[in-house]
């Protein structure tokens, strides 16, 4: 396919299925779906009944373990739904994964078999109403008291926290603070029905509205100690590595978004007329269409070439340069890249009844999540020895 990163022949015949499943049963209802402000958890059941939520899980428990799969996935379902793009990428990249990686085998055999079965979400919860991009600002305390641990504090933006079959929170929160005076942090593993967890109402977003997503507050919030995450203070570890796959399946669904731009503008210039012939004869769009084209092949480049580093069990260091580059091209073109759409498509860019105008609302928070422009900016320019703050 034109605009795509080779990959192999098993890969391919994956997209081939991924993309006619996301073709025949999600873009139908997409508009709908967006319009109720609502997970649609009939989707995410035919998305687990498809196998998407264990493409990159540990096969003891029921996964694929290839993490490019699941680019693949995030890449097709965000090509027809930004918002099924992200629920599946947070319920694997910061829902299944930090258990994966860093939990007990008990943890892993309470929790997993039913996530990786897309039977239940996990939600991640770092960020706080008053830190985001700064994670080690965080107020959310835990307290040892004999054999459990206490909780207050509170989250914010968390997706997946707060639908019907969530299973599971891990948040972040301090133990204690080190000798150099940072904070010491730790992760644990929140079942979603205990008491003192309290998930807030909806929230009301520009695009992704048929996501999940709402604060939660955590007021004295018991649980016993072996729902701690791997070590104490390695949290802040922890959530960084898992950051970095996170940028890799967010630029993969900044690439479903591309995609879908492209072949939508290019079907609309191919039919719409004016001046008595179709706009995609005038250089001033045809040329905005092939800007379009080379976004969506950079960006595959860069996706795949990550998650083929990912797959590799490529260094760390190196892993998170190409993740955090690829997760800023490929976001910051997909933004750029719903605005040339909605321009192509005239009045009709700017209406509800075209998926483009959905695209435009869906693309801007892609520069945010998971690390903004700025923080990806940071981390390369760090990469590359330069003494910025
Ligand atoms: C729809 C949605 C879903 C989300 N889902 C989750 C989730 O599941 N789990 C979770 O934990 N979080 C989630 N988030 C939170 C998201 O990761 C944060 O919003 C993001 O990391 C930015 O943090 P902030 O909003 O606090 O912005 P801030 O950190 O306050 O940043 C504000 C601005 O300042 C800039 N800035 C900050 N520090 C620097 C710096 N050092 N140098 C240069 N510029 C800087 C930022 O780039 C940004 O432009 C979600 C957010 C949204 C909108």
């Amino acid at each position: 396919m034109v605009g795509t990163y080779a990959l192999s022949d098993e890969h391919t015949d994956f997209r081939a299925a991924v993309a006619e499943f996301a073709s025949e049963q999600l873009a139908p209802h997409a508009g709908s779906w967006d319009a109720a402000h609502k997970l649609p958890l009939e989707a995410v059941k035919q998305m687990a009944d498809f196998g998407l939520f264990g493409l990159s899980g540990p096969e003891e428990y029921g996964g694929a373990g290839d993490f490019t799969s699941l680019c693949i996935a995030i890449e097709e379902v965000g090509r027809v739904d930004q918002s099924l793009g992200i629920t599946l990428e947070a319920a694997v990249g910061l829902g299944i994964n930090p258990i994966a990686r860093f939990g007990t085998t008990e943890q892993k055999q309470r929790w997993l078999p039913d996530l990786i079965a897309g039977h239940a979400l996990a939600a991640f919860g770092l960020t706080e109403p008053d830190s985001g991009s700064d994670a080690s600002g965080l107020k959310t305390r835990a307290v040892r008291e004999g054999e459990t641990w206490v909780i207050n504090g509170g989250k914010q933006f968390i997706t997946n926290s707060g639908t019907e079959i969530t299973s599971v929170i891990t948040v972040t929160a301090r133990t204690g603070t080190r000798d150099n005076g940072k904070p010491e942090i730790s992760t644990f593993i929140l079942p979603a029905k205990t008491a003192g967890l309290v998930v807030g109402p909806s929230l009301d977003k520009l695009g992704w509205r048929a996501s999940d997503t709402h604060a939660v507050s955590l007021a004295d919030v018991r649980v016993p100690l072996d729902h701690l995450l791997g070590e104490q203070g390695r949290g802040y570890a922890q959530f960084l590595s898992t950051l970095d796959d996170g940028r890799i399946a967010i630029a993969a669904l900044a690439l479903g978004c591309i995609r879908a731009c492209r072949d939508l503008s290019r079907q609309y210039a191919l039919e719409r007329q004016s001046f008595g012939g179709p706009i995609g004869r005038k250089q001033a769009v045809a040329f905005k269409i092939a800007d379009l084209d080379v976004m969506a092949h950079a960006a595959s480049l860069l996706v795949y070439s990550a998650a083929a580093q990912r797959d590799r069990g490529a260094p760390p260091a190196e892993l998170k340069r190409s993740a955090s580059i690829a997760k800023l091209y490929a976001t910051e073109s997909a933004v750029t890249a719903t605005r040339i759409a909605t321009q192509v498509f005239g009045g009709y860019g700017f209406m509800e009844e075209y998926p483009v105008a959905r695209f435009y609302r869906d693309a801007k928070v892609l520069e945010i999540g998971e690390g903004t422009s700025e923080v990806q900016r940071l981390l390369i320019a760090r990469a590359l020895g330069l003494p910025v703050e």
